[in-house]
């Protein structure tokens, strides 16, 4: 077997005419998580339809831009899923019917007490020659690592539970392999968290900090979410002290935006704020529908901070469960700092709690006014019956942005006055 050059570029094909309609490549978030954390980068992505001839040539653009190719999806039973075919045509490997790999498609199915395996499943078993069969725990489909002018395909199926393991744990040693020791360079990576800052604030106020970073041999990445900017750090190995200064300085910058390191998200970093206080929390939530709620209870453990959400949409709800006088929705109306005050107080009664969270506002698109446009949101929050907190926000983007943001952004309200109110 010819040598392979060492590995250091990846690129990635996505197999699907589903991924051009309604299903999203998420493939592609996942292979670029799990490569860049060993230090491979993934510079292409090409999607292409279940077609033979655009399979190959976007094979053979990633294979002359690249050392690897990983090609995702097109492994499965149906007429439809045709990699092995056009891989076989590209690389002149011919496909045969691999007894032993049937026999355990057959004993998969029966583990999950299918007796009657369809014929087609038969198409499953077929081998490229020459081909490393990579184990699929998961799925039926197993996978198949090829070597080709001197570079190296793998053929994953495309769904993604089965795709993230197989790179895992099947690529991504078979790629540390043939990487060159001396060919690479070690860095280490750092996600830091701000909230409820600007991107172009978050820039100019850290703009004296990065230069010192790429003066030291380091990248600085700023990736811009709702409500919340991550800045994603790559530093050498020799310089990875360095991100403890990043951090004090960006505590220094920032205060009570500054979130912390490794990812963290507006929800989990309440989550903390509230744990640490041994305090709980109630939502009154209006225009989100229960979106904050949501997003909180995808922490887990969130049942000891979290009592619950009062989704209260119409005024007659939010007369009866939160007991906003009527008084108050009549002169100021639902989307007002005076109703939003009412909610949180109502909430943080009838929900038993410590401290209280309200939304409310104009999602769009329609339902604005001059006086209200779309995008307006009035949010509260409650520590005590007499300490209560309030914040205006004119949010833009579509319905459902400006419900996340809206969402994200009360439960920021709340963190900082948790943390600001000593509680
Ligand atoms: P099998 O047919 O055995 O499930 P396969 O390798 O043929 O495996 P596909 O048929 O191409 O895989 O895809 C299976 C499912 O995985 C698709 O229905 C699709 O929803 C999802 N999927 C495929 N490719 C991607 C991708 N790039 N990102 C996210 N989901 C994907
Ligand atoms: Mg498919």
């Amino acid at each position: 077997m010819a040598e392979t050059k060492p590995i250091k570029d990846v690129n990635l094909v996505c197999v699907g005419s589903e991924l051009f309609y309604h299903v999203s490549n998420t493939n592609v978030h996942i292979a670029t998580r799990i490569l860049e954390m060993h230090d491979f980068s993934l510079n292409y992505n090409i999607l292409v339809p279940d077609e033979p001839g655009a399979i190959i040539k976007s094979v053979e653009f990633c294979l002359s831009n690249g050392d690897a190719v990983i090609i995702s999806g097109g492994l499965g039973p149906t007429f439809d899923d045709i990699t092995r075919e056009a891989i076989s045509e590209l690389t002149g490997k011919t496909l045969f019917f691999s007894e032993n790999l049937w026999a355990e498609i057959k004993e998969r199915f029966r583990a999950r007490g299918i007796e009657h395996i369809p014929e087609k499943n038969k198409k499953q078993a077929m081998m490229l020659e020459g081909a490393i069969k990579l184990t699929n725990t998961t799925g039926t489909a197993p996978g198949m690592m090829v070597e080709y002018k001197n570079k190296v395909l793998f053929l994953l199926p495309g769904v993604p539970k089965e795709f993230e393991e197989m790179l895992q744990f099947q690529v991504v040693p078979e790629l540390l392999k043939r990487r060159k020791q001396e060919n690479s360079k070690s860095f280490v990576r750092m996600c830091f968290g701000i909230a409820g800052e600007p991107e172009a604030v978050v820039e100019e106020k850290t703009e004296k900090l990065r230069k010192e970073i790429e003066l030291k041999g380091g990248f600085w990445t700023i990736l811009a979410l709702p409500y919340l900017i991550e800045l994603w750090l790559k530093l050498p190995l020799p310089e990875q002290d360095l991100f403890c200064d990043v951090k004090r300085k960006l505590n220094e910058i920032f205060g009570n935006s500054f979130l912390g390191t490794g990812g963290i998200s507006i929800p989990e970093s309440l989550f903390r704020v509230l744990r640490e206080k041994n305090l709980t929390c109630c939502f009154a939530e209006s225009c989100t529908g229960g979106l904050a709620g949501h997003l909180l209870t995808e922490i887990p453990g969130s049942s000891m901070i979290f009592n619950g959400s009062i989704v209260a949409y119409s005024n007659k709800l939010k007369k009866k469960l939160l007991k906003v006088p009527k008084t108050i929705l009549r002169k100021y109306g639902a989307v007002s700092e005076q109703t939003a005050i009412a909610m949180a107080k109502g909430a943080r009664k009838y929900g038993k709690s410590d401290v209280s969270l309200a939304i409310t506002g104009i999602a769009g698109p329609q339902g604005g006014s001059i006086e209200k446009p779309v995008g307006l949101v009035y949010m509260a929050v409650a520590l005590s019956n007499t300490r209560v907190v309030s914040k205006k926000l004119q949010l833009s983007g579509q319905r459902s942005i400006i419900k996340m943001r809206a969402a994200l952004a009360g439960m920021d309200l709340l963190r900082r006055t948790v943390l600001e109110g000593k509680t």
